[in-house]
């Protein structure tokens, strides 16, 4: 396991071997940070022109607590916690079903949960490479060739360079993956349904420090209240995939209030920011269900890999797992990459598959019950007490 405080001491086996990382998320970050204290020569490239903020607060409890311990930024995530929430499923009139009440979660400190802001983590990551990395912003990979001693990489901007691995950590829709692995498309796993998410400011919908989530049949439709900011999330199910263009927002709007209008509870409210303009994202459900996490020096690492979704709640968490195991193997492999490779996947696959099933099943039937008698089961689990979130 590598120890961040005396990995200069003597364990780097490979110093300022040229490694390039492709994407600057949650996994490229926290895997640029193991990669530099291992004594490789990390480049990142990112296709956007900075940093990709937004999107709703991550979950940081188990393995992911002993990491980011590792990693020497605990105290940081601590500092920016959010207070525990509230969680209630509504019905039409506005009648809490059930839920967890925060006083109600486990007082055990081994069951430590931390709820952050996307981009406070994002931020934490950032601080710990900036400066030890090369980093490119608004470039990305258009041609790999990957080679007995190492992978030529040729980028978009017309420069090149010759890396001894190249990690694709560029997200569920990875460049990466798409360029080296044949079953790239069909390894994205339809979940049944898609959703939109939009992040404003404080509504007054709802308490902060609390969700509420209001599902029909195909439909739901989820608050989350902070201090200063409301996230606004509906998702619907469909059997069939929607050919809709995704640079067209207007078409995406309509999408929703195709699902949504008509609908009570604070649905009216939710669909008037809708309207308000297009920054939002709508996207459908998947996961990546790879069959090999690498070929030859490429490896994948987070959602590029084994994207597990939104509704399994863990994506975050999983991107610093997997960082943090590659390295790991990759130190225990120093000069072996096929070995420290094999070894990172079939650690880690059990698990991910694990939560990619749960995601698929009970989450996607809890969150967004498909229809009414998965509804009626749902109500039923929660007056019982027994849905666990
Ligand atoms: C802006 C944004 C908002 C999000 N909001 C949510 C949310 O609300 N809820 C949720 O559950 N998950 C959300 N996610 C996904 C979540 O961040 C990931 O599931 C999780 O953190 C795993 O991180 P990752 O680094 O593997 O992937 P990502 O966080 O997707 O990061 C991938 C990075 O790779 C970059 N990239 C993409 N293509 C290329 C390319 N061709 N070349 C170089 N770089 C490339 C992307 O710009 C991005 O910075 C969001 C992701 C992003 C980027």
């Amino acid at each position: 396991m590598i120890d961040p405080s005396t990995s200069d001491s003597g364990a780097v086996s490979a110093p300022k071997i040229p490694v390039l990382i492709s994407g600057a998320g949650f996994a490229g970050l926290a895997t640029a940070f193991w990669m530099t204290r291992l004594g490789y020569r990390v480049t990142i490239i990112e296709t956007s022109g900075g940093l990709r903020r937004g999107g709703t607060p991550v979950d940081i409890e188990g393995e992911t607590i002993g990491i980011l311990t590792r990693m020497e930024m605990i105290e940081a995530v601590r500092a920016k916690a959010l207070p525990p929430r509230d969680f209630e499923f509504k019905d039409e009139e506005d009648t809490t079903l059930g839920g967890l009440t925060a006083a109600s979660r486990p007082d055990d400190p081994s069951a430590a949960r931390y709820e952050i802001h996307r981009d406070d983590l994002l931020d934490i990551l950032f601080a710990s490479v900036d400066g030890a990395v090369e980093l490119h912003f608004g470039r990305s990979i258009a041609q790999l060739d990957d080679g007995p001693e190492r992978v030529s990489v040729a980028f978009d901007d017309g420069s090149q360079g010759d890396y001894a691995l190249v990690l694709g950590c560029d997200g569920n829709r990875s460049n990466t993956r798409s360029l080296v692995f044949a079953d790239s498309d069909a390894a994205s796993y339809y979940m049944g349904g898609y959703f939109y998410l939009r992040v404003v400011p404080k509504t007054g919908l709802l308490p902060a420090n609390s969700t509420q989530l209001f599902s029909v049949p195909g439909r739901t439709a989820m608050l989350n209240g902070y201090d200063d900011r409301t996230d606004i999330a509906l998702a619907f199910r469909s059997d069939q995939q929607i050919d809709y263009d995704f640079r067209d927002k207007a078409q995406q709007r309509r999408l929703v209030h195709d699902h949504f209008d008509g609908l009570g509870w604070k649905v009216p409210e939710m669909l008037a920011h809708v309207d308000a303009d297009g920054d939002f994202y709508f996207d459908r459900a998947n996961q990546i269900r790879m069959r090999a996490w690498s070929k030859g020096r490429i490896a994948l690492v987070g959602d590029a890999g084994y994207c597990v979704s939104p509704v399994a709640g863990l994506g975050g968490s999983i991107a610093l797992i997997g960082a943090a195991r590659l390295a790991d193997a990759l130190q225990r492999h120093p000069d072996d990459h096929t070995a420290a490779f094999q070894e990172y996947e079939a650690e880690l696959r059990p698990f991910v598959e694990q939560v990619q099933e749960r995601a698929a099943t009970a989450g996607m039937s809890t969150l967004f019950p498909a229809d009414e008698a998965e509804l009626e089961e749902r109500n039923r689990k929660i007056r019982a007490g027994e849905i666990d979130l």
